[in-house]
């Protein structure tokens, strides 16, 4: 692994084995058609069985059907996918650290094993209803409300506090769904917009561990973790990507790669992936997917060699699941004791 230089991989026992079969399905299966469901802003949904098939999508769930794979193993499949797709492994997220890992900590008995099992292997596809329109970095104090149906104390509706705590189903009335279009990021990703009018739950589809907005923190916390390795993914692939293009592409009749400004730029790069690994991740990453944009020039600026989607996509993980800058003020408040996250107005 070129992007690999201090050989990290030959630490991994179980896990590279995992990582291998990753790899090889990402090269042979998505990277020849992906740029083009990029472009056109689709989904290859005939890929959902395979992805589903090697076993990981539980992540690190034992049980209910789920293998529990090591951290560092989820991590390593991630940050495959994220070598050849962004989006690819943005959706393997949302359905396993999202989605799988909230039903396994808030979840009934009944909702792991009625959901988890499928779930793991994709035949059921979810998506993770947090954020708002008006709220994004202070999902906390969302405006969407529920509250218990008046005499029909099994079921619920739109008044109350919300977040996530339900289970809602494709085609519940009331629910309306629509695609978010012309974004320049993740573009394989279907992002919509979700609509809840007086939609009922059933009480069984209530999540009975979802009772305070630090429940669902704790819940998300590894998928957080997991956003970082999706960006570590990112760089090693523009890595790999333009080291194998300075070295094919002359100019001035000589390889790209003998250029002095080109060499520092690679330096930079793997530098970053280094360090990535150890703490300093999306804003480095993003630095990294910008400089290999560079290094391809004209070519960095249209999709077909890859950097350029790489990069546009980074846009995305820089700013989901906590921006850059708001996860550095979280780290900055348990460094100082002092959080800025919240600054007084004047009244
Ligand atoms: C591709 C993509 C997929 C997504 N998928 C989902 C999904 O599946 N489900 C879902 O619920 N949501 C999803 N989101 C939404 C995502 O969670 C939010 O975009 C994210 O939380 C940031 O919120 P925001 O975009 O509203 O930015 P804002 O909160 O409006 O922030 C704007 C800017 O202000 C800064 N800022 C905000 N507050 C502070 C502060 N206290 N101190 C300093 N700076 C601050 C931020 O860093 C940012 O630079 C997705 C977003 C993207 C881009």
């Amino acid at each position: 692994m070129v992007s690999d230089y201090y050989r990290l991989d030959e630490l991994l026992t179980t896990e590279k084995k995992l990582r291998v079969k990753i790899r090889q399905f990402m090269e042979k299966e998505v990277a020849p058609i992906i740029t083009k469901y990029w472009e056109t802003a689709e989904f290859p949904y005939h890929l959902i069985p395979k992805l589903g098939s090697p076993g990981f999508t539980g992540g690190t769930i034992k049980g209910y059907g789920c293998s529990g794979v090591s951290t560092t193993a989820y991590a390593m499949c991630i940050s495959e996918i994220a070598r050849v797709d962004a989006s690819i492994a943005s959706f393997c997220l949302v359905q396993s650290c999202l989605i799988m890992l909230t039903i396994a900590q808030l979840g009934s008995e009944a909702q792991k094993k009625k959901y988890l099992p499928s779930l793991n292997k994709m035949h059921k596809v979810w998506v993770y209803a947090l954020s708002e329109p008006d709220h994004g970095s202070d999902a906390s104090t969302l405006s969407t409300t529920a509250g218990k149906v008046p005499n029909l104390i099994h079921w619920f509706y739109a008044v109350g506090p919300w977040r996530v705590r339900f289970i809602v189903h494709g085609g519940s009335p009331g629910l309306k769904i629509s695609k978010i279009e012309n974004k320049v990021s993740l573009r394989v990703v279907q992002n919509c917009n979700i609509q809840l009018e007086n939609v009922f739950v059933p009480d069984d589809d209530r999540l009975p561990g979802a009772n305070s907005f630090q429940d669902l923190v704790d819940a998300l916390s590894m998928a957080r973790i997991m956003v970082a390795w999706v960006s570590i993914g990112i760089a090693m692939g523009v890595y790999d990507a333009c080291l194998r293009y300075l070295q094919e592409r002359k100019q001035f009749g000589a390889p790209l790669a003998a250029f002095q400004l080109n060499q520092e730029k690679l330096m930079r790069m793997l530098g970053n992936i280094q360090s990535h690994r150890l703490a300093w991740i999306t804003k480095q990453a993003r630095e990294t997917a910008a400089l290999g944009r560079e290094l391809l020039s004209g070519y960095g600026i249209v999709t077909d060699f890859h950097v350029g989607k790489a990069f546009c996509d980074m846009e995305s993980v820089y700013s989901y699941e906590g921006s850059y800058d708001v996860n550095a003020l979280i780290a900055a408040g348990e460094i100082t004791g002092i959080s800025s996250i919240r600054p007084s107005t004047p009244s």
